[in-house]
């Protein structure tokens, strides 16, 4: 199964035809951009590779000594901001990230023989990636969804015995993850985790993005393709906005974080 996967990466880039380099994508606007975006398979292998793309897709900003910081949902301040849902909505991006994490983060944990007959993520913006190592498996695919606030595994059964495997495309605490897990308990106590050599339940991530690296979880392995530290401060203690700089709204000044 793996060689196969590999040959259709392959073959994808050779479709795609020579690629244009980043920096030039970078500078397309509109259209153009998502266009050439569409291409790029053909990455490297390192974290700044990863966060390059998700830069190119105007999925990652991190502050970097001028113009505004974040101001998130949350009313925090941030000096990073990052949603996956920009890669992911890109499939050959979708499946060239998740195919990376799958075989250069999980299977060096796992083996490469792991048996996976589900893959479990939240919704809404882990269900692409969810759906992407579910491909990669040829595994069964379900999602939880928030009932009050809540995951909960609304419309689907797991039934007795399956192997599971839980997938997010973004950490940040672990909150949604655990939501995960117990909601799949709820629904049958009577299914297997995928879990590493100290019994920690493993939960395979595009982005970690704790306060704090490193971090360890007593229960819980978290597995990501990329992982960095984002602060996020109360607004009355933020040293960005001591330092001159504007709290915004990322989603909506999009020209101010995303500018070349
Ligand atoms: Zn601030």
């Amino acid at each position: 199964m793996l060689s196969l996967k590999e040959d259709f990466l392959k073959n994808k880039i050779r479709e795609g035809g020579e690629k244009m380099k980043l920096e030039e994508i970078k500078r397309l606007e509109g259209i153009e951009k998502e266009r050439e975006i569409r291409k790029i398979t053909d990455i490297g292998y390192r974290k700044e590779d990863y966060i390059e793309i998700f830069e190119i897709c105007d999925a990652f900003w991190m502050y970097r000594g001028k113009g505004p910081h974040a101001l998130l949902t949350s009313g925090k301040h941030s000096d990073g901001y990052i949603d996956v849902s920009q890669v992911l909505r890109f499939p050959n991006l979708r499946d060239a990230l998740t195919q990376r994490a799958i075989e250069e983060v999980l299977f060096p944990v796992t083996g490469s023989k792991v048996e996976i007959d589900y893959v479990v993520s939240s919704s809404m913006a882990a269900i692409a990636a969810g759906d992407g190592v579910a491909t990669y498996f040829r595994a069964t695919f379900v999602y939880c969804e928030k009932a009050n606030g809540i995951q909960k595994l609304k419309r689907f059964e797991i039934p007795d015995g399956a192997k599971i495997l839980q997938v997010e495309e973004l950490i940040t605490t672990m909150k949604t993850t655990r939501q995960v897990t117990n909601a799949i308990i709820e629904k049958n106590k009577s299914v297997e985790f995928v879990k590493d050599e100290n019994g920690k339940i493993v939960v395979l991530t595009l982005v970690h993005r704790p306060e704090k690296l490193p971090i360890e979880y007593p229960d819980y392995r978290i597995l990501p393709l990329v992982e960095l530290e984002i602060h996020n401060w109360d607004a009355k203690n933020c040293p960005l906005c001591k330092a001159g700089s504007r709290a915004l709204k990322p989603k909506e000044n999009r020209n101010l974080f995303f500018k070349i």
